[in-house]
């Protein structure tokens, strides 16, 4: 299991030291001391037999209702247990690459068509978390990002839910009630997907990035890897082009950073164009996550970490 010894702030963004550097590279976050990750997971060496969902087959909706609806969470926020927000370190990945990730939420704000382009331009590999509000009111961007092999589409959920078995909240925003809710908004993205696209999304990032351990766990059981972040790229499209280049040079081997491309109007993609070619110059490889991560365990078998 992973965990955090420190989250440090920097102009107001969370930044998270990234777990292993390249050797003979300089760290030069500022909160290397206070903010270094203890070291996170190993993969089983042994590869546990494909679960029920490695065929697409989500498990019954009272199947996963019985299984978790009496467990009570332990923790509330952004780096559950039975999540990822960092690569395991017993890839060799994880010595010189990393992930960019960028979310599009529920709201139709938009598409950042400058950002997308950008990521081409550079032949940068990316995970997009797509929600399924966006979606289907970006049908037309969707299905250019679907068809073009540098991307891979997560699950972002169906209504944009931080995803509590208990009703937890976060920014305001309700969490799913309960595990019924909890399956519902990974499995509504996830069918809609699968039926319109013929798409298995190996990845599921919750609304708010919120999460308790136990729908993590549902998650798990239903074939997507919750995945969170060691890196906040652009702090909710909010933060202005410095502030994003600065926090895409946190980005560290090993790290998983966090940004948005559902608002064209932010400066994310300001940031981005610029710290792209300093990152590539330090020979930071990119990666997309299901070349990273394991696929997911059935729950009877031991975690792999
Ligand atoms: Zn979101």
């Amino acid at each position: 299991m992973m965990t955090l010894t420190g989250v440090g702030t920097l102009g107001g963004l969370t930044v998270l030291a990234a777990a292993k550097l390249a050797p003979g590279q300089a760290d030069r976050s500022p909160h290397r001391n206070g903010s270094a990750w203890t070291e996170p997971v190993e993969i089983s060496a042994t590869p546990a037999p494909p679960s029920a969902t490695a065929t697409g087959m989500l498990p019954p909706r009272q199947e996963i209702i019985s299984r978790y609806g009496a467990q009570t969470p332990h923790y509330w926020g952004l780096h559950p247990e039975s999540s990822w927000s960092t690569f395991p370190t017993g890839t060799s990945l994880a010595r010189d690459s990393a992930c960019l990730t960028f979310d599009a939420c529920s709201d139709s704000s938009g598409y950042d068509e400058r950002l997308i382009n950008a990521l081409r331009e550079h032949h940068i590999p990316a995970t997009l978390f797509v929600n399924q509000r966006w979606a289907t009111t970006h049908r037309q961007e969707f299905e250019s990002l679907v068809a073009d092999p540098l991307f891979e589409i997560g699950n972002h959920g169906s209504n944009h839910r931080p995803l509590s078995v208990s009703g937890r909240s976060a920014y305001g925003i309700a969490g799913t009630k309960n595990v019924a809710e909890v399956y519902d908004e990974i499995a509504g993205m996830h069918t809609w997907m699968a039926t319109n696209y013929n798409l298995q999304p190996k990845f599921f990032r919750p609304g708010t990035a919120h999460a308790d351990n136990v729908a993590t766990q549902v998650s798990r059981a239903m074939g997507e890897w919750t995945v969170m972040f060691s890196v906040n790229g652009d702090s909710g499209a909010t933060a202005d082009a410095d502030q994003v280049y600065q926090q895409f040079l946190q980005l560290r081997p090993g790290g998983i950073l966090l940004a948005h491309f559902n608002r064209p109007g932010s400066e994310t993609a300001a940031g981005v164009e610029r710290a792209l070619p300093v990152l590539i110059a330090r020979g930071l490889r990119f990666r997309r996550l299901d070349e990273v991560l394991p696929a997911t365990t059935s729950p009877e078998q031991p975690p792999p970490w």
